[in-house]
């Protein structure tokens, strides 16, 4: 059995992994993709004391990393069960969609997010064939053409401005009635010449021919107006969703599908932690990720040192 056993390979994983080896206690990561959301990231900007470096490069010196020490890295392989212990000192068991059942003496949750679906008529329909979710993946794809990205927070931003830079046109359409991303970004924004901006419009439907995109309808929330603009792409960037469901009924969740942690990533149940963008911790970033999954290990060690094993 495993000391602590960490479930998600994102920043917050494989800090936590880090953090736990050091102590010389037994660990082991499971994990469904190593690197999580940072291998779909292309130009990080904010990791702290690194000025520029693109999510893939950061995603291998995560690896090589955690690879110095004496880690079991388990890739490829998704957990679908949490059965806490059932006793102070036993051992709680991370059943994998294999059928193999992992047993240790502390879990942490570290499964991060995803993007969040628009929910309109077309969009599983036309995903990969012009429905796209990711713009540093499927951007090139659209090259010389016209891409919508649905929001207008910092993610739809981004991927705006990324997408200017690839493709002929973009169309940003975001639900409020003005963008919610940075200020900077928006300055970035507006500065571009092939970016249209459309407030206060609700997406209705992307439509598509010979199983392809060619457009999307939404509504003008001011007039009520129904339109159609003409597309080869729509980029959905509305927000994240936590990798939590194969939780339910085990730690509690917050109403957004957050694991509950409090400030030494301690969930409501002993000996189960939890780190990174799949918590109620505020602001989902690789820094803050693995802050969180730093904290984890420690607090999983502290609880060990304070437990006999049965
Ligand atoms: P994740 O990175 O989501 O990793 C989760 C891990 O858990 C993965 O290994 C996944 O495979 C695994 N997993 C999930 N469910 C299971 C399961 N059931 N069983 C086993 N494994 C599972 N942040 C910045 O700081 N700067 C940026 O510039 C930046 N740009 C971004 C751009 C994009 C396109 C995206 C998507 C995110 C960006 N972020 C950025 C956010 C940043 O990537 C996340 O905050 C960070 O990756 C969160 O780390 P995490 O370890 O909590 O989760």
């Amino acid at each position: 059995a495993f000391d602590v056993l960490i479930v998600g390979g994102g920043p917050a994983g494989a800090a936590a992994a880090i953090y736990a080896a050091r102590k010389g206690i037994a660990t082991g990561i499971v994990s469904e993709r190593f690197g999580g959301q940072v291998m779909d990231t292309m130009a990080i900007e904010n990791f702290i004391s690194v000025k520029e470096t693109e999510g893939p490069k950061m995603v291998a010196a995560l690896e090589e990393h955690v690879k110095t020490y004496e880690v079991d890295v388990m890739n490829l392989q998704r957990a679908e069960k949490l059965v806490p212990a059932s006793s102070p000192g036993g051992l709680a068991e991370v059943v994998l969609d294999n059928g193999a059942v992992l047993k240790s003496r502390t879990v942490i949750v570290a499964t991060g997010a995803r993007w969040k679906e628009l929910g309109v008529t077309g969009e599983r329909e036309y995903r990969g064939k012009g429905v796209a979710y990711c713009p540093h993946c499927d951007g090139p794809l659209f090259k010389g053409k016209h891409v919508a990205v649905i929001g207008g927070g910092n993610s739809g931003v981004e991927a705006a401005i990324d997408l200017a830079g690839i493709v002929g046109h973009v169309t940003l359409i975001e639900y409020d009635a003005r963008l919610r991303a940075d200020a900077v970004l928006q300055a970035k924004l507006t500065s571009l010449p092939n970016v249209t901006v459309i407030t206060s419009g609700q997406t209705t439907e992307i439509t598509g021919e010979g199983g392809r995109v060619n457009g999307l309808v939404y509504t003008d929330r001011v007039s009520g107006e129904s339109r159609r603009v003409e597309l080869a792409g729509v980029f959905v960037q509305i927000g994240l969703l936590p990798n939590t469901d194969f939780l339910k009924g085990t730690v509690e969740l917050s109403r957004y599908g957050e694991v509950v942690v409090d400030a030494r990533c301690e969930t409501s149940v002993p000996g189960i932690f939890a780190a990174g963008d799949c918590t109620t911790v505020p602001y989902k970033q690789i820094v803050i990720a693995m802050g969180e999954g730093s904290k984890a290990a420690l607090s999983a060690f502290d609880h060990l040192i304070r437990s006999t094993p049965e």
